[in-house]
């Protein structure tokens, strides 16, 4: 048995999002079935609504970004029950046996996790749909425990935001003493500036919009520099230890390495579809290197999730009501989102 679920799709790259009902499976023993409260808008989400990245399967109902009320259990469910609050991020499934997912990596899982939205059920039973809907079931192992303490709508941001700049910071012990740059100052790049100024470190907001300079202070960055100001990026030249690029848009990577310190890293998360370019020397010289961070783990998140309640981290956020989701994606390419978009979905 099925139960139909109410959500909001894009049936084509180029069709607005829609009112569209999906089936949603029957609670198996191990999963939990949670009514959607509050989803946050992530970046990736436009990029695969608007098949921006390869692979985009339609209809495709965006949302990885999950806060909730369990509604039912199954039957061999110990750690929930309905009523309890709960949420999902970025996946909902793994191979749980190979050597990532036996640590805790499972997205870096060996054989591909599979995504809350347009992944592929491992059981054949077709792709997902992610969190612009009523209500999801997921199994237990992929849920994660959250609190009444903080307010929902801001929590709701922190399964991707949040952890996607948290699991590089701790996996580079990011803290006390460190110079770090911080790339673009949207849903990402506020979280990463709270988180990484409460591990300690000096913050610098490397923003392309003038406008976002005291909200930058007022998130806690320690400096802000306007990256189309010469002379500003000149005096930083070799200062940071680490710069983590939020940016969702084509740009020259270049200028921010060369901002790197000896030995410095710069880390992308920012996911355009277009290929990094870099002469080699921008590497070779003062040993700097690139790397990736995909979100993070379940256990991590969750580390995320009560180290973010025990020091009042939520994300900043502007509520929605779903019928305005694809003015909010237009707003969300012009950088205007102060600091992330979450979708009520009492509205739907
Ligand atoms: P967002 O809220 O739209 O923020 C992106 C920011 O990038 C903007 O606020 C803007 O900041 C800057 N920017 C935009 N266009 C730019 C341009 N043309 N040149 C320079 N800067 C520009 O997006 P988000 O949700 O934070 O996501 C950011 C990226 O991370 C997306 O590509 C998303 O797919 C990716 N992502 C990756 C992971 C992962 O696991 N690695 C997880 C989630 C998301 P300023 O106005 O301050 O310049
Ligand atoms: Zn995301
Ligand atoms: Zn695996």
């Amino acid at each position: 048995m099925r139960t139909e679920t109410k959500a909001y799709a894009a049936q084509s790259a180029d069709t607005p999002l829609a009112p569209w009902n999906l089936q949603r499976r029957e609670p198996k023993p191990h999963d939990v079935e949670i009514e959607i409260l509050f989803c946050g808008v992530c970046h990736s989400d436009l990029h695969t609504a608007r098949g921006e990245w390869a692979g985009t399967v339609y209809p495709c109902v965006p949302g990885h970004e999950i806060v909730g009320r369990v509604t039912r259990v199954g039957d061999n469910v110990k750690k929930y029950k309905a009523g309890d609050l709960a949420a999902v991020g970025c996946m909902v499934d793994s191979c749980r046996e190979c050597d990532n997912c036996k640590d805790g990596l499972e997205q870096y899982c060996k054989e591909g996790m599979v995504g809350t939205y347009n992944g592929k059920q491992r059981d054949g039973s077709g792709n997902t749909y992610g969190g612009y809907s009523n209500k999801i079931v997921v199994h237990e192992d992929f849920v994660l425990r959250i609190f009444d303490k903080l307010p929902l709508e801001g929590v709701a941001p922190l399964l991707c935001a949040g952890i996607t700049t948290y699991s590089p910071l701790k996996h580079w012990k990011v803290g006390k003493g460190d110079k770090v740059g911080v790339v673009g100052l949207g849903g990402l790049g506020h979280m990463g500036v709270k988180l990484a100024v409460s591990f300690g470190a000096e913050v610098t907001m490397l923003s392309h919009s003038a406008n976002k300079e005291a909200d930058a202070k007022r998130l806690g960055a320690h400096k802000f520099v306007l990256t189309s100001d010469e002379q500003q990026v000149k005096s930083l030249n070799n200062y940071f230890d680490f710069i983590l690029d939020t940016v969702s848009a084509t740009h020259d990577y270049n200028l921010y390495l060369n901002m790197l310190n000896t030995n410095g890293k710069m880390i992308c998360v920012g996911a355009p579809p277009d290929p990094i370019q870099t002469p080699a020397f921008n590497l070779i010289f003062q040993r700097r290197s690139i790397a990736g961070s995909l979100i993070g783990g379940i256990p991590e998140t969750q580390e995320m999730l009560d180290y973010c309640a025990e020091h009042n981290i939520v994300s900043d956020v502007e509520v929605i009501n779903i019928k305005d989701i694809n003015e909010a994606y237009e707003r969300m390419i012009k950088g205007d989102v102060r600091y992330r978009f979450v979708i009520d979905m009492a509205t739907l």
